[in-house]
């Protein structure tokens, strides 16, 4: 197999079973990670959808070889629930991520603040989609929720046309948000065309089988990208706390004003968060939810603390066990080490 001499730039679309499916450069459909990304022991630095890499073109081969991962600029992980947390990239160089709520009842603002906080620690941006506006007569639903928020009916389309600052060339989205919302119909909106089953069945379950090969990400007609898979439509809390800083700063210079560093805003002498409570400057309810994400943010990032530990020990084993290969090698063919 001979190699082109230099890399080129391709962007990962797709991945069934370890194999990549790569768009960007003509002739070419897969991309093959080096033996660096291919048994690498953190799985953060595995190519993933979304991922623009530098690839080596094979002669006379729709296959590439993947060199490098471009730096990315947002990534989204999912923690696999379980005795051990696996980690694994669902999608990297999201820039804006739609979350979309439906005004007929589904409406939650908390979910909202989860989302929020997840998309805000993957590094992108979050535009609050409120769909089936049509069955929201006052209109005044989400009139205080904090953030971008942009009313539409994927249905009829109405209100669309205000999602197109996110949707320019050179951009990537994403649609998160629960069942029944109407993600199948915006996708197929943007898309325009009915890619999807409307409230069908979905290409991939958590069933654990094998599921449906299918392209990841899509080429919108007004040039941006849309990643749409299974694991980004059902991204939930993730988080190492950034994100929560930054939905919840005015609460954290709360915190930073209380007398002591380690208060616990129960009763302490010169408690800031209690005193704004009392004067009703902070609001119970969002108290209430920047301390229930807070537990669950240490929860998250505990595990993933846990997990990276396991992985540093399976790679010094590994090294380890090279090492008295290598050794075994020397001295089996009378070399001085
Ligand atoms: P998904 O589960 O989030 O993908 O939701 P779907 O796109 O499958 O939509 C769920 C249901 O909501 C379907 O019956 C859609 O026809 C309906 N729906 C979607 N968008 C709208 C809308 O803007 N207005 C109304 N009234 N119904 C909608
Ligand atoms: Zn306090």
């Amino acid at each position: 197999m001979s190699t082109f001499a230099s890399t080129v730039r391709a962007r990962v679309v797709a991945e069934h079973r370890g194999l990549l499916e790569i768009a960007g450069i003509p002739g070419i459909s897969f991309g093959l990670p080096r033996g660096v990304f291919a048994d690498a022991d953190d799985p953060l630095s595995r190519p993933a959808v979304g991922d623009f890499v530098q690839v080596l073109p094979q002669v006379g081969s729709d296959v590439a070889l993947i060199e490098a991962i471009e730096p990315r600029k947002s990534v989204f992980v999912r923690r696999q629930v379980g005795r051990r947390a696996r980690v694994q990239v669902v999608a990297a160089n999201v820039d804006t991520v739609f979350v979309v709520m439906g005004l007929d009842g589904d409406f939650n603002p908390r979910r909202v603040l989860r989302y929020q906080v997840a998309i805000a620690d993957a590094g992108a941006e979050a535009v609050i989609v409120l769909n089936k506006c049509d069955l929201d007569p006052t209109g005044r639903q989400g009139d205080d929720l904090a953030g971008t928020v942009v009313r539409v009916s994927a249905a009829s389309g109405l209100g669309l046309d205000r999602l197109e600052p996110w949707l320019g060339p050179g951009r990537t989205v994403a649609v998160v948000g629960s069942s029944g919302v109407g993600k199948s119909t915006l996708v197929n909106r943007l898309l325009g065309e009915a890619r999807q089953a409307t409230g069908g069945v979905r290409a991939g379950d958590d069933k654990g089988r094998h599921t449906t090969t299918h392209r990841a990400l899509f080429e919108l007609p007004g040039g941006a990208a849309l990643i749409d898979t299974p694991g980004m439509r059902e991204l939930g809390l993730v988080g190492e706390g950034d994100g929560l800083d930054e939905v919840f700063a005015d609460v954290q210079d709360l915190v930073a004003g209380c007398r002591f560093r380690d208060c616990h805003h129960q009763g302490e002498p010169g408690c800031a968060v209690e005193a704004a409570l009392r004067r009703g400057v902070l609001d119970a309810d969002r108290w209430a939810s920047y301390q229930k994400l807070q537990r669950e943010a240490a929860f998250e990032s505990q595990r993933h603390d846990e997990a990276a530990q396991r992985l540093a020990a399976r790679a010094l084993q590994k090294r380890f066990t090279e090492k008295i290969g290598r050794e075994r090698d020397r001295r089996r063919l009378g070399w001085k080490a």
